[in-house]
């Protein structure tokens, strides 16, 4: 055996996360390993309890980091909130609309599907129909930010129907945190999971979460146990939790926390606020370089997601050759598209850190060459200028 230390490519990182992840990030992560009931570790969990509040915008309690990935803080979020024979209204305009009906499935639950077009926000006006249609639902769960297609929904509305009908609500911002506004009190969200690999720029595995009293409550007042261990938040407090001596449930991912409290200190620095602004130019100038080209967004302009550009593939180009030619000849990776939309979309994503002007001009410089080497019919030498005046403006 002769296997070698395994040495990734430098990529820039433009696709539906991963995002790119800061030099100050890997750097935080490549400090020494400590033990998880370390008094010093211990401190830094506070720290970070104080930053997700700070980056949800809530005051919350049960507010911590899942040691997996966002899907994992989906599960922790269903598999508490769900008991068996529970209907939960799941409204689905993507990929991951579809996941949520598996996990309230898998739970035992009933879940009554509300759809919309992919591409499209969800429609207030269909939740409010399926609630009157089932009274007895008691939760509603919908995508914020629908990755697989770019479209962003009005999560206060829906927050605010869901709780007219006694619902409780749980929201997917794995894709929204940190990119788009997101105030999980003022909104009244009650269970919210996110991913650390999108806006936050931290490296992929931790999906924070947060859960408000009246979601306590209902976890507190189960009369089933939790179907998962792992996942059971009347366990994982023994450990997350606050006002007791913490014990030890599982061994935390401790450099990937250390990852993700520097990502934090990053988004403290930058300011919520002025993230979420830096993200929304950033999208306006990339959309100039593009539009410029003549290439088009698939989502309605009042419902774009700024950190995920999705926008069609031109007549008879062959979308996977020109990904292939940015991330062999320029080092970029852009996302393909999903599940329905596979074959008839990019996904450009300027997500966090990712998202600044170098990568822009970068992706619009390969993208403009990538499209005239497979004869698209584009227009050449125009979107760099068109994306810069938005950056002079
Ligand atoms: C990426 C993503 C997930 C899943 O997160 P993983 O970290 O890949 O498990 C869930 N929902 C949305 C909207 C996402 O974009």
């Amino acid at each position: 055996m002769s296997i070698k230390s395994f040495q990734p490519p430098q990529r820039i990182l433009m696709g539906p996360g991963p995002s790119d992840v800061s030099a100050r990030v890997l750097a935080a992560m490549a400090r020494p390993t400590i033990g998880h009931l370390d008094p010093a570790f211990v401190s830094m969990m506070d720290e970070m309890k104080i930053l997700l509040k700070y980056a949800f915008k809530t005051d919350n309690e049960l507010t911590m980091p899942v040691s997996a990935p966002g899907s994992a803080g989906m599960e922790t979020c269903f598999v508490n909130l769900v008991e068996p024979g529970n209907k939960v209204i799941v409204c689905q305009n993507g990929v991951f609309g579809g996941r949520m009906k598996e996990n309230v499935e898998r739970c035992g639950g009933t879940a009554v599907m509300v759809q919309d077009d992919w591409g499209r926000a969800v429609d207030p006006q269909k939740l409010e129909d399926a609630l009157k249609a089932n009274p007895d639902a008691r939760i509603v769960a919908f995508v914020h930010a629908e990755t697989s297609t770019g479209a962003i929904s009005d999560a206060r509305t829906l927050v605010e129907i869901a709780h007219k009908h006694n619902c409780l609500a749980i929201v997917d911002a794995v894709t929204s945190l940190g990119g788009s506004p997101l105030k999980v009190d003022e909104w009244k969200i009650d269970a919210i999971y996110s991913g650390t690999q999108k806006c936050l720029s931290s490296t992929p595995g931790l999906s924070p979460v947060t859960f408000s009293e009246n979601a306590m409550e209902k976890i507190k007042n189960r009369k089933t146990k939790v179907q998962s261990w792992f996942m059971d938040l009347n366990l994982v407090m023994g450990y997350w939790g606050g006002a007791t001596k913490r014990a030890y449930h599982h061994t935390a991912p401790i450099n990937a926390l250390y990852g993700l409290h520097e990502a934090l200190v990053i988004l403290q620095e930058e300011g919520i606020e002025s993230s979420w602004a830096r993200h929304h130019k950033n999208h306006l100038a990339l959309r100039a370089g593009l539009e410029a080209m003549g290439l088009t967004f698939i989502v309605p302009e009042k419902e774009r997601l700024p950190q995920l550009n999705a926008i069609g593939i031109p007549e008879g180009v062959d979308e996977a050759a020109v990904r292939n030619i940015l991330l062999n000849d320029y080092q970029l990776e852009i996302g393909a598209g999903l599940g329905a939309m596979a074959g008839k979309v990019w996904r450009i994503g300027l997500m966090g850190h990712a998202s600044n002007q170098r990568n822009i001009l970068l992706c619009l410089t390969a993208l403009d060459d990538a499209l005239g080497r497979v004869k698209a019919p584009i227009k050449r030498g125009v979107a760099i200028d068109a994306a810069n005046k938005l950056f002079t403006a």
